[in-house]
């Protein structure tokens, strides 16, 4: 198989090349784009590899947020400390693969790749992260939870590359919840998935959710409005029953090779039950 190779070894000349020929395909650890050059569904192109781009290169900055250089990987998250502020980075990036597509896959590549099991991206999600991409014509940032539009559609325009993903650090209070639903415990595309973290106050009464899920809509879906049902309510019994029942009308799973719509819902509501129960007793 014969395709051809731009490797830059600045950004700008990245930048500028992807500004004169906006069909180049940038490549980072290639473990996406490999499987579709091998299945043949992806057209001819050239690839820009941002390996060489020390801009993008695997920095995982902790100082009053978190920036993980594009490059950044899962074993890179694996093996560092900010697993310590961010635990759901850590499980996520256990549940990528296994070690060898965890030391080339970047958590970037799983955002642009835009597959709605991605597994990094509910995590980073509910971490309230932030896309940096750059073009030749400036700079930009979009919060991840508005960057997908439709089924691989993205806010991210041809000549832009994703440079770095930025997330706050999480005040304290907050419990975390990650867990996905396959085929088997590992190395299994999730069935349905659900990155939950949540802060209540010492009466119990939900002062802040977030809840994304994977593989039960056309992309990552934080449930807005479920989160809105939940927030500045006690958390009871009947408020984690009204959750189960409204996640149903957000999330839009489908029957396809790996599962079906009705597993999905019923196995996404015990996700939601799991999650807010997990919280403790409940009343
Ligand atoms: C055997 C196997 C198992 C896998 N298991 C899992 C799994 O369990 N869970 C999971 O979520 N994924 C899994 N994947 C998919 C894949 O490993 C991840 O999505 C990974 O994060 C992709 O990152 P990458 O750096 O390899 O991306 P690449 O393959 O290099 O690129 C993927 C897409 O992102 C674009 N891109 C990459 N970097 C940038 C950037 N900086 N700016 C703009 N666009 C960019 C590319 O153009 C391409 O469209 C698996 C893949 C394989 C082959």
């Amino acid at each position: 198989m014969n395709f051809e190779v731009l490797t830059p070894h600045s950004l700008a000349s990245a930048l500028d090349a992807l500004a004169s020929n906006e069909k180049l395909v940038p490549l980072a650890g290639a473990t996406d784009l490999m499987v579709y050059l091998e299945a043949g569904t992806l057209a001819p192109c050239t690839f820009l590899n941002l390996q060489e781009l020390w801009e993008l290169r695997p920095v995982l900055a902790l100082n009053g947020s978190l920036t993980l250089g594009a490059l950044t990987t899962y074993r890179d998250v694996r093996l560092s400390a900010v697993k310590d502020h961010f635990p759901m980075l850590a499980w996520a990036a256990r549940e990528v693969g296994a070690l060898a597509i965890q030391s080339r896959g970047t958590w970037a590549g799983n955002i642009a790749n835009g597959s709605p099991a991605a597994d990094g991206v509910p995590a980073l999600m509910a971490y309230d992260a932030e896309v940096d991409l750059a073009s030749k014509n400036g700079r930009r940032s979009v919060p991840l939870a508005a960057f997908y539009r439709g089924y691989k559609q993205m806010d991210r325009r041809p000549d832009e590359i994703i440079t770095a993903i930025r997330m706050p650090l999480p005040q304290p209070g907050w419990s975390d919840y990650y867990r996905k639903v396959g085929t088997r415990r590992f190395q299994a595309i999730s069935k349905t998935l659900l990155a939950g973290r949540i802060l209540l106050d010492a009466n119990r009464t939900v002062k802040d959710v977030r809840m994304v899920f994977a593989s039960v809509a056309p992309f990552t879906l934080r449930a807005v409005q479920t989160e809105g049902l939940l927030r500045g309510r006690h958390l009871t019994a009947d408020l984690i029953g009204d959750a189960t029942r409204a996640i149903q009308d957000e999330i839009h799973p489908i029957d396809d090779i790996r599962s079906t719509e009705a597993y999905r819902r019923r196995v996404t509501a015990n996700l939601v039950r799991d999650f807010l129960a997990a919280c403790g007793p409940v009343c």
